[in-house]
Order: structure tokens, then C-alpha cells, then sequence
């Protein structure tokens, strides 16, 4: 109910006439892994010791912005300025150092089920991440075998825009030779529901942080669920609705 009410609201809100799935664009960090405690700590470490004012958690609502983006809105509070090219790339290799410090981030629980029952109703998996971290990439293969082919992998490096931009979602479709209509995005940021959202695709969100649901909701979320394990259960509910709702 919950999922044909989301799906037949969709259509309406785009003006589509159909909605068939055959791809999935999944982000990273907060979805394949339970990472972001491990990202606000390490920003917020390095914040800290500029003496700049922040808290640990304005970070999980920054997800997804370069990290360029987010130096520049500590700089701009604390010093009315954008950082340099070089404070950036100093900097982001500092946060890149610390939340390394901290050790692998474990996978989220749920989503190894909720890909593999994307993987057996043949649909194709996607990642869509702004990070560029190549520790993180690396593990892909060795936690979530044969889901994420190489060429089905949007990172940092692919756009010039990051999220909340929708050009990661877009390549995204490119890559996986869908059109908005017939692809899902699934995501734990604000920003990254936004970037879905203008992408025109269905979006999927997942509150697996501190993020209220209000602000899911105001970036064009067309769904929300409260956990991966609980997402992953009502996947098969999702799906149904996908094939059988129509406008
Ligand atoms: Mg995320």
C-alpha cells in the first residue's frame, strides 16, 4: 500500500505513464557501508584543529558535496573566505587521513540482501558515490562480489559536478542505457535525494543517519524507510508496485 500509493504518486508528480526498473543507482557511504560516523568524526577532527566552530553532525547533511564544498563552508564561517586550491587539497588529505586512522567502516546490514534481490530480478546495480577514496572503492569487489561491474561505476572522477547536482545521477543512467523512468536511486543524504530527485528518477530514501525524514521529504524523496535491513524487507513490495502501478 505504502509502495503503490509512493509509485502512483510518482508518475503523477513526472507526468510519466510507466515505471519499469532495470537499473539501480546506489550510492556509497551510509548505504554499502555504515561509514558517515566515521566521515563526521574525521571532519569535525579537522575542523577542530583550525579552531573552527562545528558540530558532528552538521556533517551528515553536507554528504555528497565535493569535498572542496565542504572546506569552503567551515573557511567561509570562520574566516569569511573560500579556502585556496591548495588549503583544499591539504586539508581534504588531512580528513582523508583521519578517517582512514579509524579503520575499515563495516558494511551496512541490509544491503547485501537488498542487492542481492535487485541482482536476481535482474536488475542492474549501479554505484553512484562523490568519493574518490580508493581504499573504499577497492572493497567493493571483495564485500559485494559481481554486483558492481566496472563500467557500472559513477565516482569523483567521472563528473564535474557533484551532488546535489543531478549530472552523478545522469551518468548513472548513461552507464547503465536507462532513462529516468526505469531506474530507482537509493540514498542516506539530503543532498544526494536532491541530485536523484533532478535526475527524474524514483528516489529511495534510507534514514540511516541523524538526517529527520522532513528533510528527505523537502529534497523530493519518493520514499522513505527508516533502515537498510527494514528497505530491504519492503524491496519486494517496491518492486511489485514498480510493475503493476500505473498512472
Ligand atoms: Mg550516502
Amino acid at each position: 500500500m505504502y509502495e503503490s500509493k509512493a509509485v502512483s504518486n510518482y508518475l503523477a508528480r513526472n507526468g510519466y505513464d510507466s515505471f519499469r526498473i532495470k537499473a539501480a543507482l546506489i550510492d556509497m557511504d551510509g548505504v554499502l557501508y555504515d561509514s558517515m560516523k566515521g566521515h563526521s568524526a574525521a571532519w569535525f577532527r579537522m575542523a577542530k584543529e583550525l579552531g573552527i566552530e562545528c558540530t558532528r553532525d552538521e556533517f551528515y547533511a553536507y554528504e555528497g558535496m565535493t569535498g572542496a564544498a565542504t572546506i569552503n563552508i567551515l573557511f567561509n564561517r570562520a574566516y569569511g573566505r573560500d579556502a585556496t586550491a591548495d588549503e583544499c587539497k591539504e586539508l581534504y588529505a588531512k580528513k582523508a587521513k583521519y578517517f582512514a586512522e579509524m579503520g575499515e567502516p563495516a558494511k551496512m546490514p541490509g544491503a547485501g540482501d537488498m542487492l542481492c534481490q535487485l541482482k536476481n530480478a535482474g536488475i542492474t546495480c549501479v554505484l553512484v558515490t562523490g568519493s574518490g577514496q580508493h581504499s573504499i572503492l577497492d572493497r567493493l569487489d571483495r564485500d559485494y562480489p559481481g554486483i558492481f561491474l566496472p563500467e557500472n561505476r559513477v565516482t569523483a572522477l567521472n563528473v564535474t559536478h557533484g551532488k546535489p547536482d543531478p549530472e552523478p545521477y545522469l551518468k548513472g543512467l548513461e552507464f547503465a542505457g536507462c532513462l529516468a523512468n526505469e531506474a530507482i536511486v537509493i540514498e542516506n543524504a539530503p543532498l544526494g535525494v536532491k541530485a536523484g530527485h533532478a535526475a527524474g528518477c524514483f528516489t529511495v530514501a534510507v534514514t540511516t543517519g541523524p538526517i529527520p525524514e522532513a528533510d528527505m521529504t523537502a529534497n523530493g524523496a519518493d520514499i522513505i524507510y527508516n533502515s537498510m535491513p527494514q528497505f530491504a524487507k519492503q524491496l519486494p513490495e517496491l518492486l511489485k508496485a514498480a510493475a503493476t502501478t500505473t498512472k
